[in-house]
């Protein structure tokens, strides 16, 4: 195995797309800090734009103090779970003070990096995928109604793509009192990247258009760029965000 120190950078692109009169996406990140995050609001009002800044505001800010901790790496996934409680919590009581932003929440996907090891965070149907040898693959496992009962074998791809339920979220960041956390551990190599995008991506592209466009040499920003033009190109219809987040090593 190489023992090469990786150096992380990365790029992103948020966009209201060509139907939505607002941006409901929210992103945030620190390269210092390792934390990366796509957030995707719903709510009424102005309730999804609300909730999907509070969560990357407080995720950003309870996490980016972690770096005093010993031992990041075996503490991560209690740190992750413990932001993610405060998180939800802190978008909960705001929906429940306030009558116009009730019954906001947000999806919330995440990467953290300490070297050579990642965390991918995931609560509802927002992704993160790694890109490996040219390879892209999903990471997160989408909480929606339709993903699930493709899971269960019982519903097939093609229907689950043509549901009226299709927007249905089985998990959100702050619409209930309580929530629960998938985390995915990875080793990282030299040469992955990660992508992390709201659904306004993925369902105007399929994994293979997405492969094609990581897979150029092109500077990361432009990668996000083209992204999300091709999103607009299909369609456009919700608001579209990625982040890339490259893992390069000081030989390459
Ligand atoms: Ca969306």
């Amino acid at each position: 195995m190489s023992t090469a120190v990786l150096h992380y950078t990365a790029a992103a692109v948020t966009d209201r797309g060509r139907k939505r009169p607002s941006n409901e996406d929210a992103f945030g990140f620190s390269v210092e800090h390792g934390i990366y995050l796509v957030c995707d609001g719903m709510g009424g009002a102005a309730g999804g734009e609300v909730a999907s800044s509070i969560a990357v505001d407080e995720m950003l800010r309870l996490l980016s103090s972690r770096s005093e901790c010993d031992d990041l790496a075996s503490q991560m996934p209690r740190l992750a779970e413990d932001a993610i409680r405060a998180t939800n919590e802190a978008i909960f009581s705001r929906s429940q003070r306030n009558l116009n932003l009730s019954g906001m929440g947000t999806t919330l996907v995440g990467l953290l990096v300490e070297e050579r090891r990642v965390w991918a965070l995931n609560v509802g149907d927002s992704r993160c995928y790694r890109m490996r040898e040219r390879r892209l693959e999903q990471i997160t496992l989408d909480h929606s109604l339709v993903e699930e009962q493709v899971r269960l074998g019982r519903m097939t791809r093609a229907e689950a793509l043509r549901s009226p339920l299709r927007n249905v979220i089985t998990r959100a960041l702050g619409t209930q009192s309580h929530v629960t956390l998938d985390i995915f551990e990875l080793e990282v190599e030299p040469g992955d990247l990660f992508l992390l995008c709201s659904d306004g991506l993925t369902r105007e592209l399929n994994d293979g258009l997405i492969e094609s466009v990581l897979a150029t040499d092109s500077a990361l920003d432009s990668r996000c760029t083209r992204l999300v033009e091709a999103a607009k190109k299909a369609g456009g219809h919700d608001n579209i965000t990625c982040i890339l987040v490259s893992a390069g090593s000081d030989k390459s």
